[in-house]
């Protein structure tokens, strides 16, 4: 485990991109997979069929290269060996580290995000096991961004503010924190989060695709009376709004136009906090959304990490929102 730790330095943000299969109902209707990715290279195409006045169809190439490119037949346990496990050691050594989802909704966030906290988890605790980390825990906690408000996802959909404390750094009042030994554990939190977490089928809740869903595992020194002490590191795992909801400003609806304003000044801010992480002399500007705000701690010092997992579409029809995404990636690396 301690051979673990000495990894070498993860790059400040690595961006790799994931395309998903075509699933049942799109075979069915015979859509035509317009993604070609070249994992060799770490790039793909992208063959945008496009239509002439005389209606004569041709097709333009899009062409983009990342730290990583996914293809298909990929699985969540190579997609985790190129984005969260080699943060883990960063998360030991004293490091916040920050993966996102981003991408259109159904272009496979949650499918490729929940893997990742139990993986993770799992080498956690074989570190943890380790005498050196004796006096370490991990605590985890989930929480909801959901029309510039936070929700806890464990712990009844509660509301709760944020606040800045004397040192500057951020608080969540009241977000509840579990101590966690263990991956069952955690898989059941995961399990309650998702069950609180907004859906639009109930008609109670919000729609999942408008909301950002956060969970966070603080490493923390364990007081002797079992009480978290203060935090050694952080990793946070965030399934963002669907990308194509920031558009949603000219709906005739009042209030999902306020929350498409709203998605789309966090994944604006984002994009500028993670491109500023690269760059010391760069200005931070984390106040541009409640996303960012929170998130703050982890867009700042030389030991913060962020990997974007940008989630790819396979079709035709998706084609404008697979570009949109693709150039948003293209702007973070
Ligand atoms: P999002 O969270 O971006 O809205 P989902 O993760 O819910 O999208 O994915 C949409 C559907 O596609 C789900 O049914 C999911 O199981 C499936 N899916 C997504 N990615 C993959 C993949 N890589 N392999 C197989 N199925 C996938
Ligand atoms: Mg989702």
């Amino acid at each position: 485990a301690a051979a673990f730790v000495e990894h070498s330095d993860p790059p400040k943000i690595r961006v790799v991109v994931r395309k998903r299969p075509l699933n049942a109902k799109e075979l069915e209707r015979d859509e035509e997979d317009v993604v070609r990715v070249d994992m060799h290279d770490a790039s793909l195409v992208v063959n945008e069929i496009k239509v002439k006045v005389d209606l004569t169809q041709y097709t333009e190439r899009h062409q983009f290269s990342f730290d990583d490119a996914l293809h298909e037949g990929v699985s969540n346990d190579e997609v985790y060996r190129s984005t969260v496990q080699p943060l883990v050691a960063t998360i030991f050594k004293g490091g916040k580290a920050t993966c996102f989802a981003y991408g259109q909704t159904g272009s496979g966030k949650t499918y490729t995000m929940q893997p990742l906290p139990i993986r993770a988890a799992a080498d956690m605790f074989a570190l943890l096991a380790d005498r050196q980390f004796a006096d370490m825990s991990l605590f985890v906690s989930c929480f909801e961004i959901y029309g510039g408000k936070l929700y806890d996802l464990l712990n009844g959909r509660k509301r709760l503010e944020m606040r800045e404390d004397g040192k500057r750094r951020v608080c969540i009042v009241g977000l509840k924190e579990y101590l966690v030994e263990s991956v069952d554990l955690i898989q059941q939190l995961i399990e309650h989060s998702n069950a609180a977490r907004s859906t639009g089928s109930t008609g109670a809740n919000a729609d999942s695709s408008r909301s950002h869903s956060i969970m966070q595992f603080a490493l923390k020194k364990t007081k002797a009376d079992g009480e978290p002490g203060k935090q050694v590191g952080k990793i946070s795992f965030i399934d963002l709004a669907g990308s194509e909801r920031g558009a949603d400003t000219y709906d005739n609806d009042r209030q999902t136009r306020l929350e498409g304003a709203e998605i789309n000044k966090s994944l604006l801010a984002l994009k500028e906090c993670i491109r500023a992480l690269d760059n010391v002399a760069r200005h931070v500007p984390f106040r541009g959304s409640k996303l960012t705000e929170v998130l703050r701690d982890s867009f700042i010092g030389d030991e913060a990490r962020t990997v974007m997992i940008a989630n790819i579409s396979p079709t035709s029809s998706s084609c404008e929102h697979t570009l949109n995404t693709l150039r948003y990636a293209d702007r973070v690396k």
